[in-house]
C-alpha cells in the first residue's frame, strides 16, 4: 500500500497537521492501494497562506518566465507519462491503453495548448483604434482553490493548474479523495521543475471538510470546480459570501440525435461514446434519440453491440472498459438500472448485477434501455455508469424539444449527412458544445455548459481568461 500522507506546500512535501487518514481503493480489486491524509482547516490555512505570500511576486512574473517553467513542466510530464497512466488505472480503474492514450494524453495536450495560448496572449492592449489612450490590462484573479473530481483526473487538473500558472495566479489544488495519486505525481513534476515556492500547493481531503475549508477561506479569490451539480451549488453559496470568482464544470445528460440519414457507424459510435470510461464522463451521450423509421434497426444493432462489449481488468491492454469508481457509485447505478426496469423502459442488453466472471471489483454491465420516455429517471438523472437510454422521435422539432428538455446543457450530438440540417439543429440545442458526426470537440475549444452544467469555460484561450480579471485604464499614454 502506497504511503501518500504528505501534502505539497510552499515548495516542499510536508507532514500534515491532521492525522485523519483516507484509504484509496483500487476499484478493480476493492483493495486499499494507498493512504492519504484528510486535510483539516489548519492544513488549508497553511497552504492558502503559502499561495497568498507567493502571489505577491508571481502575479508580476514575466510571460517569458511562465512559458519557460511550463515548457519544462511539459518535458517532465512526458517523462512521467507512464507513471501518471499507471496511477490513473490504479486509482479509478481506467484500462491501461485508455489511461495512457486518453486520460494521461489529454493532460499533456492541455499543457501544450496552454503554452501556445500563453505565448500569443496579449496581457495589455488598447481598447481599440478609436480609443488609443484607453488601456485594457489582464491581471491574475489571485489565489485560487482548484477542486477536481475522479473521472478524468489529469485532464481536469491540467485544465485548471496550467491556465492558473499561465495567468499568474497561485493555487491550492484539492484533487478528488477517490483518485489523488495522479495529482500527487503532477506535484512531484512541479517540484522537479522548481516553480517559485508557494505558486502551486496540494492538499488532500474530502469535500465536506477540506473542500469546504478551502472554498470558505477569506483569502481565496477564485474557485475553479469540476464535479457534481450538488457540490457546485454548495460551493457557490460559500463563494457568494465574499464575492469569490467561481467557475463550475458540472454534470450532463447529453442527447445524441440520430437522424435516418446518419452515417453507417453512428449507432455503434454513440454507444461507445456512452460506455467509454465506464460511462463516467460528464459529456457522455447518454440519451440516444433515434428517428422512428430506423428505430427497430437501431435497437437490434445496439443489442448486438452491447452484448459483445468487453468489460475487464483495467491492468490489461485492450479496448475494454474497467470498473466504476466506488461501491457507492456501483450501488447508485444498480438502483437506477432497477428503476428503469420498474418504470417500464425495455431492457435490451445488460441489466443489474456484475458481468460474468467479474465478481470482485465494481464492474457494471453495459446496459441499454429502449422505449424510454424523457420523463423517466433513466432519462433525467446523470447515472455516471455505462447505461444508454434510447428514445424514439418523429420530427426534427420533436428531437430538439426532447434534447433540450433536461436540467443540463453540456454536450449534445447530431448525426446526419445533411449539412443544412446540422447547422439548423446545432443552433437550437441548448448546450455549451455540439459534436457532429463524431468530429469531436477540439482540445482547445471552450469546454463548459449551459444551465445546471455550470458556469464558465475551460481549455484554450477561454480557459486562460477564466483566471484573469480585466482592468480598464483611461488616460494611458
Ligand atoms: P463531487 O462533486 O462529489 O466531487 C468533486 C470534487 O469536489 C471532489 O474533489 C470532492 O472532494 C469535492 N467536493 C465535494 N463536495 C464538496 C463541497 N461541499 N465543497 C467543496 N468541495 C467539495 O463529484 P464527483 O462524484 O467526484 O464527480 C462526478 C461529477 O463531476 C459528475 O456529476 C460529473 O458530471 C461531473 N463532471 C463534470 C465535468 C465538466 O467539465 N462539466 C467533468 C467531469 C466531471
Amino acid at each position: 500500500m502506497l504511503d501518500k500522507k504528505n501534502f505539497y506546500i510552499n515548495g516542499a512535501w510536508v507532514k500534515p497537521k491532521s492525522s485523519e487518514e483516507i484509504k484509496v481503493i483500487d476499484p478493480a480489486t476493492e483493495e486499499n492501494c494507498a493512504v492519504i491524509t484528510l486535510g483539516n482547516k489548519a492544513d488549508v490555512d497553511i497552504a492558502v497562506n503559502a499561495a497568498k505570500d507567493a502571489y505577491e511576486s508571481w502575479a508580476f512574473s514575466s510571460k517569458e518566465e511562465r512559458i519557460e517553467l511550463l515548457e519544462k513542466l511539459y518535458e517532465n510530464y512526458k517523462k512521467r507519462w507512464a507513471d501518471i497512466a499507471e496511477a490513473i488505472t490504479l486509482e479509478m480503474g481506467a484500462p491501461k491503453d485508455f489511461a495512457t492514450k486518453l486520460q494521461a494524453g489529454t493532460g499533456a495536450s492541455h499543457i501544450k495548448s496552454f503554452i501556445r495560448y500563453l505565448k500569443n496572449f496579449e496581457f495589455e492592449k488598447p481598447l481599440g483604434e478609436h480609443a488609443p489612450n484607453q488601456r485594457l490590462i489582464y491581471e491574475p484573479k489571485g489565489v485560487c482553490a482548484l477542486i477536481t473530481p475522479w473521472n478524468w483526473p489529469m485532464n481536469q487538473v491540467c485544465l485548471k493548474v496550467m491556465p492558473a500558472i499561465a495567468a499568474g495566479c497561485t493555487m491550492v489544488l484539492k484533487p478528488s479523495e477517490l483518485a489523488p495519486l495522479s495529482s500527487m505525481i503532477l506535484a512531484e513534476i512541479i517540484d522537479d521543475v522548481k516553480f517559485p515556492k508557494g505558486v502551486f500547493n496540494l492538499v488532500n481531503g474530502d469535500g465536506a471538510t477540506t473542500g469546504d475549508a478551502l472554498t470558505s477561506h477569506p483569502d481565496i479569490n477564485m474557485i475553479s470546480f469540476t464535479g457534481s451539480t450538488r457540490a457546485g451549488a454548495l460551493i457557490s453559496q460559500n463563494a457568494a459570501k465574499d464575492f469569490k470568482r467561481v467557475s463550475l464544470e458540472l454534470g450532463g445528460k447529453g442527447a445524441n440525435i440520430i437522424f435516418k440519414d446518419a452515417d453507417p457507424e453512428a449507432i455503434e459510435r454513440g454507444a461507445l461514446r456512452c460506455f467509454r470510461n465506464s460511462g463516467q464522463s460528464c459529456n457522455a451521450p447518454t440519451r440516444m434519440l433515434v428517428e422512428k423509421s430506423m428505430y427497430d434497426e437501431a435497437i437490434e444493432r445496439l443489442k448486438k453491440y452491447t452484448e459483445n462489449f468487453e468489460v475487464g481488468d483495467p491492468k490489461k491492454e485492450g479496448e475494454h472498459i474497467g470498473p466504476v469508481i466506488s461501491e457507492t457509485q456501483y450501488n447508485k447505478i444498480q438502483t437506477l438500472i432497477q428503476k428503469g426496469i420498474d418504470e417500464g423502459a425495455k431492457l435490451v442488453a445488460g441489466g443489474t448485477g456484475k458481468p460474468d466472471g467479474l465478481d470482485k471489483g465494481y464492474f457494471v454491465k453495459p446496459t441499454v434501455f429502449a422505449d424510454v420516455n424523457n420523463d423517466m429517471d433513466v432519462a433525467r438523472t446523470e447515472i455516471f455508469g455505462p447505461v444508454l437510454s434510447v428514445i424514439p422521435f418523429e420530427t426534427e422539432e420533436e428531437a430538439i424539444k426532447i434534447a433540450n428538455d433536461t436540467a443540463y446543457g453540456l454536450t449534445n450530438y447530431i448525426q446526419t449527412q445533411d449539412s443544412v440540417k446540422v447547422q439548423r439543429v446545432a443552433r437550437k440545442l441548448r448546450s455549451g458544445m455540439v459534436d457532429v458526426n463524431g468530429a469531436g470537440i477540439a482540445v482547445d475549444a471552450p469546454f463548459g455548459g449551459f444551465k445546471h452544467s455550470g458556469i464558465g469555460r475551460e481549455a484554450g484561450e477561454h480557459g486562460l481568461e477564466e483566471f484573469l480579471e480585466v482592468k480598464a485604464v483611461g488616460g494611458w499614454s
